[in-house]
Order: C-alpha cells, then structure tokens, then sequence
C-alpha cells in the first residue's frame, strides 16, 4: 500500500512525492518533505535539512509530528491540489 503524499502543481501538473523524514528523534521533528539539492529534503513548513531517517509509511506517533506539515498537508487535502494514491 503506497502511502506516499503527492502535491500536484495547479501550473504545470507536477507531482511531487511527499514522504515522512526525521530531522531528529525529538518530539514534532519528523516532517513531511520531498528531496532537494544535496542530502536534504524540503519539508512542507519550509524547514530543510538532512534526514535522519525516512519513515516507511504514516507516522505511528503522533507526538514525533511536526505540526506546521501536518496543518499544511491538511489544508492542501482539502483543496484540489494535493491527493492521497
Ligand atoms: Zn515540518
């Protein structure tokens, strides 16, 4: 089962595979993001650094979260330019 979040670009129907990453074991440091230059990702709340670790599927805590990617993944879902495959 896929669980991979995917942002569609209203522009140019870019799809951009969104998944879970640590930036630390600290509580609400686990983002979503997608990868950038280097090693780094690019998280939704505009946060980027180099992953700790990337997640297999949908956070099992919710406690690891970060807030500001969860608000956001919402927002996005409720509107057209983001789905879940
Ligand atoms: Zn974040």
């Amino acid at each position: 089962m896929p669980s991979a979040w995917f942002l569609i670009d209203a522009t140019d129907q870019l799809e951009i595979s969104m998944r879970w990453y640590l930036a630390t074991t600290a509580d609400h440091d686990t983002h979503l993001a997608t990868p950038a230059v280097g090693n780094n990702v690019e998280a939704l709340c505009d946060k980027t650094f180099q992953p700790h670790f990337e997640l297999p599927g949908e956070p099992l805590d919710p406690l690891q979260v970060c807030a500001a990617c969860l608000a956001k993944r919402a927002l996005a879902a409720s509107g057209s330019v983001a789905r879940r495959r």
